[in-house]
């Protein structure tokens, strides 16, 4: 057990967050297709809409995103419409984000 692992964040609430633009090149994490079932997993939810707060596109893949302002460093994954998975600026986005292992 990793206790250094990073937690969910963002259940409930929103979370400022920025795109990793390498995150195209990123392998779904060991027993997941992709890394919007990745998501679903970890999180235990279905993904539907995307997590940007003010879209409303269903959410056809996983983004990974790193926190805006934050000491934390970790890469963290939530749903995301192909538009909002691709914007370079920061974004509100709904939790959880899942970090990835
Ligand atoms: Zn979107």
């Amino acid at each position: 057990m990793d206790n250094n692992k990073p937690e969910t964040i963002g259940d409930g609430a929103t979370v400022i967050v920025k795109n990793v633009m390498a995150a195209f090149s990123y392998n779904a994490p060991d027993g997941s297709s992709s890394l919007l079932e990745y998501w679903e997993k970890a999180s235990g939810r279905k993904a539907t809409e995307c997590a940007h707060e003010i879209c409303n596109r269903q959410a056809t893949e996983g983004a990974i995103a790193t926190r805006a302002f934050s000491a934390d460093k970790s890469r963290y994954v939530f749903p995301a419409c192909e538009t909002c998975a691709r914007r370079t600026e920061m974004l509100y986005v709904k939790g959880p984000l899942v970090p990835l292992p």
